[in-house]
């Protein structure tokens, strides 16, 4: 998942930062609601966490900005005195508010329902082949095989899953993956493929993650195996047909 974080006061963001990587989650900073307003525009994210008080422009402006153009779901940090804030916030396009100071479990909780309140219809659970992804439970296994997943491979699994089929180029991947700091020069989406791919397909016949020289990387059943699936499901039908054949043969006078 993919966060972006708006907030001014270092301490709360340090503390957001450091809880929601530690669980896995993607998180994007910025300080300012100019800022604020230009990543949550430009990215993607799963969910946004807005101060209301903030440099340059307040949360209000960032989030009428935004929802001009996007819904992406929006939780809002309102200071405990100011009442209408919540209202004012809510009315004008914000799914959820917080009151400062906040639980970060209470927060976290918020941020997956939001999340979950978005996908929608999108599953949580994704299978690709033998391939199972628990998007909420955050757990993979392959033909019943828990995989023993690091939180950035989990994470790089997880958005080759969602978009399973098409294929991922190197600054999409880092684009989700990591956050906007990242130095996209380096060869860590290489690594971090190698290192997914060993424990994905290593141990297995039937590779799932593929190479596209040029263009990228793509999760799927390549056409060999969805041929032999094809074979053996005529084969259980052709099957079928000659046990119903036999039993109604049988019954026949
Ligand atoms: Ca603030």
């Amino acid at each position: 998942m993919k966060i972006l974080i708006v907030e001014d006061e270092h301490k709360v963001v340090d503390y957001l930062r450091c809880g929601l990587t530690e669980q896995g989650w993607v998180v994007d900073v910025a300080l300012d609601g100019e800022e604020g307003a230009h990543l949550a525009l430009e990215f993607d994210y799963d969910v946004i966490v807005l101060d209301v008080m903030l440099p340059k422009r307040d949360g209000f402006s960032v989030l009428k900005t935004l929802r001009a153009q996007k819904s992406t779901p929006v939780l809002m940090l309102t200071a405990r005195d100011h009442v209408n804030d919540r209202v004012r916030g809510l009315r004008e396009g914000a799914d959820d508010y917080l009151t400062k100071p906040f639980s970060f479990l209470e927060l976290v909780e918020r941020l997956h329902a939001l999340a979950r309140r978005t996908r929608g219809q999108e599953s949580t659970l994704i299978s690709v082949g033998d391939l199972y992804v628990d998007l909420i439970g955050r757990r993979a296994n392959r033909d019943g095989i828990r995989l023993e997943l690091t939180a950035k491979e989990f994470q790089l699994l997880s958005v080759l899953a969602r978009r399973q089929g098409d294929i991922l180029s190197k600054t999409a991947i880092t684009e989700l993956v990591w956050d906007v700091n990242f130095d996209s020069h380096t060869n860590v989406v290489e690594t971090a493929i190698k290192r997914l791919r060993a424990k994905l397909d290593g141990p297995f016949p039937t590779k799932l993650l593929h190479t596209v020289r040029g263009m990228g990387y793509v999760l799927e059943v390549r056409d060999e195996v969805r041929n032999e699936m094809r074979n053996e499901e005529v084969r259980n039908e052709i099957h079928e047909e000659i046990r119903n054949e036999v039993i109604e043969g049988v019954r026949l006078p």
